[in-house]
């Protein structure tokens, strides 16, 4: 059996976060200024717009259960989220790796048909075609884990939850200070991988 590794995709391959805080708050928020991203509001981007907009709890009408409902426009970022920084680098090092065929993206849908369909579109537009058929789309993608199986992921829960070796990709909603450095250097033979947060 040969080690494989699967890599997320919001957020890690792309920049997803920071657009829908620029869109939701109308700010001028550019993809890749996570500096102004809160850390207290953790993994919780309405909390993050909540505490950018500084508006009072009580008050504030997003929440993560209904913003996909009341914002159907959100979903239109799946499809248009720039690359991440980090995107090409990170998936030519899995494919030297384990090769392409052992290269997976694993990600997580919200719960609306547009979403899968667009995260299609993102994948045909941004990654290289030798990983096209090499996708899952999934609610759980922790159900997936194996010993011989690497997540790259920046959910710390996604990570937890994941049986096998992982990497939680530093971003300002997480703790981690794993950034393309850290896996390159650190990660350069599959062996090595450990559980790291
Ligand atoms: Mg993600």
């Amino acid at each position: 059996m040969s080690f494989e590794i699967y890599l997320d995709v919001d957020d890690l391959l792309n920049s997803f976060t920071l657009p829908v805080l620029r869109r939701l708050s109308k700010r001028k928020i550019g993809p890749y200024d996570y500096d102004v991203y809160p850390k207290a509001a953790g993994y919780d981007f309405c909390e993050a717009l909540r505490i950018i907009m500084e508006w009072e709890f009580a008050d504030f009408p997003y929440n993560m259960s209904n913003v996909w409902n009341d914002h159907p426009e959100l979903v239109d970022l799946f499809r248009d989220a720039p690359k991440s920084l980090e995107c090409d680098r990170l998936i030519q090092w899995a494919c030297d790796q384990v090769g392409p065929k052992n290269v997976y993206l694993a990600t997580k849908p919200v719960p609306t048909p547009k979403c899968y369909y667009y995260k299609a579109l993102w994948i045909r537009d941004n990654i290289p075609l030798s990983l096209h058929s090499n996708v899952i789309i999934h609610p759980n993608k922790w159900m997936m884990g194996r010993d011989d199986r690497l997540l790259i992921d920046d959910s710390w829960e996604n990570c937890r939850k994941w049986c096998g070796p992982r990497i939680c990709f530093g971003r300002p909603w997480n703790d981690s200070t794993h950034n393309l450095e850290t896996v390159l250097r650190d990660f350069s033979v599959v062996g090595s991988a450990s559980d790291v947060s």
